[in-house]
């Protein structure tokens, strides 16, 4: 019987490819300062050859850190879909990036998991195709720049040659604790999912073979809060652990996550010919992230003091609720439809 149960387990475990190269971002928005701490602590650690793991370590946008700024002219998080991407990346990587002086800010550690190591170049893919392409003029905002060089580094997006795993460190004004969001402790872990195809896929995880954001908070933009690092720092150390383990051959069992799929996103209350907001989060929904949001709920409360109710059929989940920096793309928050997910059990097939 205890045989039985045995090669049923592992009838049942799906084997995928160890994680050779995996990529830890931080700097994507340039004032989402935990990740841009968290990197610049892991590129010191590099340079003390103190390294744990072989990881690929990038201050994505540092333009924008420099300045404290989520972008200097668009959101570079935005600039990952395929059609973005598919632009002269020869005129882009050979002539504006040389002149506005680029530097990809890197490392790649020693490899204490896998038995063979991992050669530098192995890393540095070639940019794509140049065709189908749209045409780049010098008015080419600075991040659709910086995503192509992200691009040829840690992809190209959808090829063989990305990262295995890109975890791209991100922090917000909502009381979202520690969310990982994707098309994974001591702190509870939540998972957001939108459901986008890899084409449209606009972020910068989804360069990556597998990727996702790290997202904590709540931490005021263009501040530091020790206790929403602690948690990011503990993520990515999690994150490492397993992936030395999942190389190392360890099997993960199976079990069930519950998972946050995104469903639609509410806009602040306007005024329809000035289009400036007229109401503020209501007070009895501000911070309650993944707290159920029930038909007649409060949801915003007017400047003119009148409280302005959630009017949809369906009880969902809001999260991203007041985050500062979703004033100008027209969002108060997001709903979610809570699921449970089946999780297969996984190992690597190194032992094969
Ligand atoms: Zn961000």
């Amino acid at each position: 019987m205890q045989m039985d149960r045995h090669n049923h387990l592992w009838s049942n475990v799906v084997a995928l490819p160890a994680m050779s190269r995996v990529a830890v971002c931080g700097g994507t928005h340039g004032n989402e300062l935990s990740g841009i701490y968290l990197v610049r602590e892991r590129l010191k650690r590099r340079e003390d050859g103190i390294e744990p793991v072989s990881v690929a370590t990038l201050m994505s946008n540092p333009r924008a850190v420099q300045l404290c700024v989520r972008y200097v002219e668009t959101d570079l998080n935005r600039c990952f879909t395929r059609a973005a991407l598919r632009r002269r990346t020869d005129v882009l990587l050979g002539r504006r990036l040389s002149s506005v002086g680029l530097v990809c800010q890197a490392n790649f550690g020693p490899r204490l998991c896998r038995r063979e190591p991992t050669p530098q170049s192995a890393f540095i893919a070639t940019s794509s195709s140049a065709s189908a392409c749209a045409p780049v003029s010098e008015d080419t905002p600075y991040e659709m720049i910086r995503s192509q060089e992200l691009n040829a580094l840690l992809g190209p997006k959808g090829s063989a040659q990305a990262v295995d795993l890109l975890c791209d460190l991100h922090n917000t004004t909502a009381n979202t604790g520690l969310c990982l969001i994707t098309e994974m402790a001591s702190t509870p872990v939540r998972y957001v999912h939108f459901d986008i195809p890899l084409d449209e896929a606009y972020s910068l995880d989804s360069v990556g073979k597998h990727g996702f954001a790290m997202e904590v908070g709540p931490q005021p933009h263009g501040v530091v809060r020790s206790g929403i690092f602690s948690a990011m720092q503990e993520g990515v150390q999690l994150m490492l652990d397993w992936i030395c383990q999942f190389n190392s051959g360890t099997l993960f069992e199976g079990g069930s996550v519950d998972v946050f799929t995104m469903v639609k996103n509410i806009d602040y209350p306007r005024d329809p010919r000035t289009h400036m907001i007229t109401a503020a989060v209501h007070p009895d929904l501000q911070d309650r992230d993944f707290c159920l949001l029930h038909p007649g709920d409060p949801m915003f409360l007017s400047f003119s003091g009148e409280t302005l109710r959630y009017k949809g059929k369906e009880a969902l989940y809001p999260f991203f609720i007041n985050e500062a920096a979703y004033y100008e793309k027209g969002v108060a928050l997001s709903l979610a439809r809570k699921r449970r997910v089946e999780i297969p059990s996984i190992r690597s097939d190194t032992l094969r």
